[in-house]
């Protein structure tokens, strides 16, 4: 099975595409040099540039398809404090200390985004409403031990909300109590990944769409990245091509390839509902994301569309049925929605590391990567460029600390990867299921 066409494919309905005019991006045509060259025009990429040209840098991107045309893209729109792998996990594995400092650099990623947003006007429809839910009381005494735990050794106040309270969020019965995050919203993930390529460009990065990087090598001091028609020469190199570099240069990382693992998941868009039906859903326009395992995340887009996200997939096949059992996740929590029209239904791969932790690191001289943001990339993105940005000019402070998360490559290699995981998510689902 070709993961780039099935991945491909399952883009080509994003109803992102059809709220953005995208501008076309040249190829890399001629030999070039810059002072780092980054591989990957997702928002990890592209973060990165901007930060790099901001300071001075000559940054060139290379992008193989389209810039913001996989996960960045394609997303569930949902701007999350923290990591996939849990705060608790985090600090428990780093210390506390070192676990209060990833706190507060997430906190910042979110500031940053904000600031970015308005500083350089981008039209991408943010709202700073989040709320995590809980479908059945072990599922809430999660939710109840993770607010203690975050009061107590965060400092971080979230809101718990249960019966009426909750309905004032959520209009469904398939939930018995949510806790409200002032850090995280949501937004139009493309046109905010596209704000980004602009801006970057306006601080001079040289962008390149449709110019996959086929081979790295050192020359001398330097690195030679090669596409098929030309070359740039860098005294530095960004790998930010998250599950793409599996299937675009299968030869190029392929240490770093080996730990992590693309999993499907997959998003329904309705037809524009009306204000009053939307305002019944979801009255105060947050963000919601179940705590499940195998999760359910929805928001109401800015054109009033519900957009519903869930499943996951282990093989590179497409769930058959799609656009009917992502209904069917819809419906059970709005059943108001049996009649609704789906006019789009896409998905994409997420970067799973073994353990959900970010894996971000310098992988030889001069050259660092970005990937495992596990499903939770789009606030960790923004951070992940500024912090790739301040090792590549000396400061390792940050890096440094993320590089002492244990990465362990999947068991097996890429033919046993999967079963393995398809067993551990086995598991999960039935523990979903117990209750
Ligand atoms: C359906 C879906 C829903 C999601 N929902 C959320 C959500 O609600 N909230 C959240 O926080 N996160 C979510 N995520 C995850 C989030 O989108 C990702 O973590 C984030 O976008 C990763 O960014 P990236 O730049 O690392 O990867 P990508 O966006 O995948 O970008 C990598 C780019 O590198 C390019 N590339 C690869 N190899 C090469 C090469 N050799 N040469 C040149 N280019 C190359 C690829 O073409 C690709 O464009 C979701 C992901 C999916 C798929």
């Amino acid at each position: 099975m070709n993961l780039a066409a099935v991945n491909r494919d399952l883009g080509q309905d994003c109803f992102y595409e059809s709220t953005v005019n995208r501008p076309d991006w040249p190829s890399l045509q001629n030999n070039s040099e810059a002072d780092v060259v980054v591989v990957g025009g997702g928002l990890a990429g592209l973060s990165t540039a901007l930060e790099l040209a901001e300071s001075g840098q000559r940054v060139i991107v290379l992008e193989a398809e389209r810039l913001c045309g996989h996960a960045s893209g394609r997303n569930g729109g949902q701007a999350i404090s923290g990591y996939a792998c849990g705060q608790a996990w985090l600090d428990a594995h780093l210390g506390l200390a070192a676990g209060q400092q990833l706190w507060q650099l997430s906190l910042a990623s979110l500031q940053l985004m904000q600031e970015r947003i308005q500083r350089f006007n981008i039209d991408c429809q943010p709202v700073w409403s989040y709320i995590t839910v809980a479908d059945r009381p072990r599922k809430a005494r999660a939710l109840r031990e993770e607010q203690a735990y975050m009061q107590q050794h965060h400092g971080h106040q979230m809101h718990w909300v249960e019966g009426a309270e909750l309905r004032q969020h959520i209009g469904s019965d398939q939930y018995v109590a949510g806790l409200r995050d002032p850090a995280s919203g949501h937004l139009n993930p493309l046109r905010y990944g596209l704000g980004i390529a602009q801006t970057a460009q306006a601080a001079g990065a040289r962008l390149h769409e449709h110019s996959p990087a086929v081979s790295m090598d050192k020359v001398g001091n330097d690195w030679v990245v090669r596409t098929a028609q030309a070359q740039v020469r860098a005294r530095q190199v960004v790998l930010a091509g998250n599950s793409g570099l599996l299937w675009q240069s299968p030869h190029m990382a392929t240490r770093l390839q080996a730990r992590i693992m693309p999993v499907g998941t997959y998003i329904i868009a309705t037809e524009a509902l009306s204000s009053s039906q939307a305002e019944a859903l979801l009255p105060s326009n947050a963000a919601v994301c179940d705590n499940n395992f195998v999760l359910d995340y929805f928001r109401l887009s800015a054109e009033r569309r519900m957009l519903f996200g869930g499943r996951v997939s282990y093989t590179a096949a497409t769930p058959s049925r799609l656009t009917h059992t992502m209904r069917q996740r819809m419906v059970k929590v709005f059943p108001s929605l049996q009649q609704a029209l789906i006019d789009h239904t896409w998905g994409g791969f997420v970067d799973i590391s073994s353990q959900r932790a970010p894996d971000w690191g310098q992988l030889a001289p001069g050259v660092f990567f970005m990937q495992g943001f596990s499903g939770h990339g789009l606030a960790a993105t923004t951070l992940a460029g500024r912090v790739i940005r301040q090792a590549l000019m000396g400061d390792r402070h940050a890096l440094d600390l993320f590089e002492r998360i244990r990465q362990s490559p999947f068991p097996g290699g890429a033919a046993l990867r999967i079963p393995l995981l398809l067993l551990g998510t086995s598991y999960f689902r039935l523990r979903d299921w117990l209750g």
